[in-house]
């Protein structure tokens, strides 16, 4: 199975490592051809850097062309291999919404919850000179002007979760706030509060988009991926709860 391939033609799904597990984790690549540049959405956890490498050059692109790297939050699974990319592109700057960059500066464990309690969880490891190469997003800010990429503040999963919604390709990279996998829509197992994280993922799911590109699992390309209909059964219910812990949403 290659670990990235294209969406469309100027987006491309990266499969990254999830812990150590090679693949269960989700970075995308936005490329553009006027100006000429590339933009990096999440990174996967620590030993992703290469993937994200490979899929730059298979696009045609190589580190120094990248512009910018969006993390969709805090989470290792999403900013462990950010230290390994700062180091590969000197000139890259990264971006997080404010709660959430202020969690990768700290560089402390905190504590997040799941239906069966809490654990503690450090943020990507980042050496001081990165750690100042972090940055809070604007909602309007200038470092996406130009990729038809606008903030969602997505927050629950984690305090500042963002989405980022691209009207001009029906899209949503919607990080943990929403997932999918089939047909399912799901929020995660693990929150900071989970009532946010249920009404952010209903907020989400009234945006226009055809395609959504999760933190896990597959993309999903579907002219319904965002229209409710049909209801899950008790079996599928069980054992996505119970086994997963996952909150279901919505079959479409
Ligand atoms: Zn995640």
């Amino acid at each position: 199975m290659p670990s990235h391939w294209p969406i469309r033609p100027d987006v491309y799904e990266i499969g990254v490592r999830f812990t150590r597990l090679p693949w269960l984790t989700r970075a995308y690549l936005v490329t553009r051809e006027s100006p000429r540049g590339l933009l990096l959405i999440d990174t996967g956890s620590a030993g992703s850097k290469e993937r994200i490498r490979g899929c730059i050059q298979a696009a045609g692109y190589t580190p120094a062309d990248l512009q910018a790297i969006v993390i969709t939050h805090w989470h290792e699974d999403h900013t462990g291999a950010l230290g390994a990319l700062l180091d590969a592109a000197p000139h890259v700057q990264a971006y997080a919404s404010p709660a959430d960059a202020a969690i990768l500066r700290a560089q402390q464990p905190r504590t997040i919850h799941r239906a069966s309690g809490q654990l503690q969880h450090a943020p990507g490891k980042l050496a001081p000179e990165q750690v100042a190469r972090v940055h809070d997003l604007a909602p309007d800010d200038p470092v996406l002007a130009g990729w038809d990429l606008r903030v969602v503040p997505a927050p629950g999963h984690t305090p500042g979760s963002i989405a980022l919604h691209s009207p001009g390709r029906r899209a949503l990279f919607s990080g943990d706030a929403l997932g999918g996998w089939q047909r399912v829509l799901f929020t995660m197992m693990t929150y900071d509060d989970a009532g946010q994280m249920a009404a952010s993922a209903q907020h989400l799911l009234a945006l226009e988009f055809d395609t959504l590109l999760p933190g896990h699992a597959r993309s999903i390309q579907d002219a319904g991926v965002r229209r409710p209909v049909g209801q899950l059964t008790w079996i599928e219910r069980a054992i996505m709860q119970r086994a997963l812990g996952l909150t279901l949403l919505a079959r479409v």
